[in-house]
């Protein structure tokens, strides 16, 4: 458990069960035992919901949701400052409709809102029944449409804001509010300066695509002055990118937050809402350090220094204080997802068993044999170079004819035998060189796991994110094996070779060794935000199974929705292929091969029920005593 750090990036909500299995915890009983994710995933297969499965805890998503409502709070109520907090959900960073019912339900009692970003957005969250009070804050590029929907769902006692993003867009507000005869609750998006580090850095700063110039700001103000719409100004929106690492950056942005709100005040902008975006981290190292991977503040510090530094901002100014709103997406949803899948196959890199070499075999196989009579703790170094040089040699003798393929397979042997050597000599001695650490890191196992990285984890492959691993079975029992994750599309790509670990990160997951017939599962933690609907079909692997678990008031998890995931016949349409049709040509062919009699009947007839069985199935890899439908 220890191995794989997660004490420090679970937050709590995850713990090994006395049996070694992964477990989780109910954050509304945590003394109680924890529920066996191995035991989670065998109920699945007996429904009929295989690995991959990404399994939603609502009560993890319940927590943070309510641990930012309450820091806030607290904070506010610490410093006396004089107004609430009133946070939205930004739609973009899980859309899923379970996800975002359950937040809408869940944030009630705190009047928490939804944010949209697009115009589709913005249709899925009106339907949506917000409490009252509860801000639907509208971001993005919006036309006519989008605008008139904004400016008449107020009619309907939904707190639509309109964020102006552009000038333009600005007098496309105020034309559809002419023209419908009704005034607009409006935000302003402004630009700040400051630039913060991570990932997101270019969200932020004066270059990034988003928001006003000052210039405009101000412009903005004397406009809606003219057009006597300056009292629909009411909020100020900035964001600075997500998963902020450094606290002091989110400190100093909305310190310049403040100065333009107070400045706006001071120009009679009757402003009332404070919104500061995202940017609220997650520790997914568990490091609690600034990286890219990391932050080096609590989410009840990160409440506490925005309520401090506002009312701080806000009294020297003598302005009212601002309702405060973020829109912390990856923060409230990250926890709440997992992607739980099965190891397929592992090839071991040092599984070698000792061989002899043949007689006629070319001489460099005897000597590359002999290192392990000179292998001590003192020439790890040097044998490994050493059998890195014969390996060489013989490779290219290989490639000019001089030996064959057999005896290339008996020294790559010998070569891995040699290799596994060393890794057990090296894991006993102190101070070993870190040049050999580094080269025997190379020789790492293949573990292939049944999931797309390209569906499942786009930012693990599109921009490095981390997010931390672990075995759901034998953590009571040290894993003595170091492998590197595969996935199972047909591209190099589709790999994790960093782990979030104990100490740190490195570059191999420690593992078990796989035992014939038991199946060995692994879980992908962290991943509720933004993961869902960037994925891609690379290699036509489709959505997975999805299941929402939560514990019931006895604490026990309970299973509470399944959605399958995409079947082939799902994927194929999605690129334009019409199943029905594919099975007719398909037909045909195979009706060729019965004519020129290279097929017999009963194959033809297990060859379409294949195809359309495998047609209506899972996109994954099946295990065949249990396929899905
Ligand atoms: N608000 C806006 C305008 C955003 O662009 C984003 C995402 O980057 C967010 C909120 C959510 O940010 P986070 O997930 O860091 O809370």
């Amino acid at each position: 458990f220890q191995s794989y750090g997660v004490h420090r990036w679970g937050a709590g909500m995850f713990a090994p069960l006395p049996n070694g299995d992964m477990g989780l915890v109910n954050p509304a009983r945590p003394q109680d035992t924890p529920a066996s994710l191995p035991e989670l995933l065998h109920n699945l297969d007996a429904r009929g919901i295989h690995t991959p499965v990404l399994v939603r805890v609502g009560a993890f998503l319940k927590r943070q949701l309510e641990m930012l409502n309450t820091s806030f709070a607290k904070a506010i109520e610490a410093n006396g400052y004089q107004a609430p907090y009133r946070g939205v959900f930004p739609i973009k960073v899980n859309q899923q409709a379970e996800v975002i019912d359950r937040i809408v339900d869940y944030g009630r009692p705190y009047q928490f809102g939804l944010e949209a970003g697009s115009k589709p957005e913005l249709i899925l969250a009106l339907s949506r029944d917000l409490p009252k009070g509860a801000l639907l804050i509208c971001n993005g590029i919006k036309d006519a449409e989008f605008i008139r929907l904004g400016i008449l769902a107020r009619k309907a006692g939904i707190n639509c804001v309109l964020v102006i993003e552009s000038p333009g867009e600005a007098d496309t507000v105020i034309a559809e509010a002419k023209r419908l005869g009704e005034k607009p609750a409006l935000g302003v998006r402004i630009k700040l300066t400051r630039r913060v580090t991570g990932n997101w850095a270019d969200s932020s700063g004066d270059r990034s695509t988003f928001g006003l110039t000052t210039k405009e700001v101000v412009d903005l103000v004397d406009k809606l002055r003219a057009e006597d719409m300056l009292d629909c100004l009411v909020l100020q929106h900035s964001h600075l990118g997500s998963q902020v690492p450094q606290m002091m950056d989110i400190r100093q942005a909305v310190d310049e937050a403040c100065r333009f709100y107070t400045e706006l005040r001071r120009l009679g902008v009757p402003l009332t809402y404070l919104d500061l975006g995202g940017g609220l981290g997650i520790d997914y190292t568990g490091e609690a350090r600034a990286s890219d991977n990391s932050v080096n503040y609590t989410v009840e510090e990160y409440c506490a220094n925005i309520v401090e530094t506002v009312k701080y901002q806000m009294d020297e100014a003598e302005v009212p204080h601002p309702t405060l709103v973020t829109e912390s997406g990856r923060a409230i949803v990250a926890y709440s997802s997992m992607l739980l899948s099965d190891i397929l196959e592992a090839s071991y890199f040092d599984r070698s068993a000792p061989i002899t070499p043949e007689a006629d075999d070319h001489h460099m196989l005897s000597d590359m044999a002999a290192i392990t009579g000179y292998m001590t703790p003192k020439r790890v170094q040097e044998c490994l170079n050493d059998a890195e040089y014969y390996r060489e040699e013989l490779r290219a003798l290989f490639r000019r004819g001089v030996i064959g393929i057999e005896e290339v397979a008996r020294a790559e042997q010998i070569f891995l035998f040699i290799v596994g050597r060393i890794k057990d000599l090296v894991a006993q001695t102190p101070d070993v060189p870190q040049e050999v650490l580094e080269a025997l890191s190379a020789h790492r196992d293949i573990y292939r796991a049944n999931f797309s990285l390209f569906q499942s984890l786009p930012d693990v492959w599109a921009i490095d994110q981390l997010v931390p691993i672990a075995p759901l079975q034998r953590l009571n029992e040290t894993p003595l094996r170091r492998a590197v994750l595969s996935d199972i599309t047909c591209d190099s790509d589709g790999k994790i070779d960093q782990f979030v670990l104990g100490d740190g990160v490195g570059n191999a997951l420690p593992v078990h060794e796989l035992r014939a017939g038991e199946r060995y599962f692994i879980g992908i933690f962290l991943i509720g935000a933004y993961q869902e609907t960037l994925g891609d079909l690379h290699n036509l692997f489709g959505d997975t199974n999805i299941v929402t678990v939560d514990f019931n008031d006895d604490g026990v998890l309970e299973i509470l929705h399944e959605v399958e995931g995409d079947t082939v016949a799902e994927v194929m349409a999605y690129v334009e292929y019409e199943p029905k049709q594919c099975l007719d040509a398909f037909k045909r062919i195979v009706e060729r091969g019965v004519q020129d009699g290279t097929l017999n009947p009963s194959q033809r007839r297990m060859l379409m029920e294949t195809y359309r069985h495998a047609l209506g199935g899972y996109t994954y890899y099946e295990h065949e005593e249990h396929t899905n439908g």
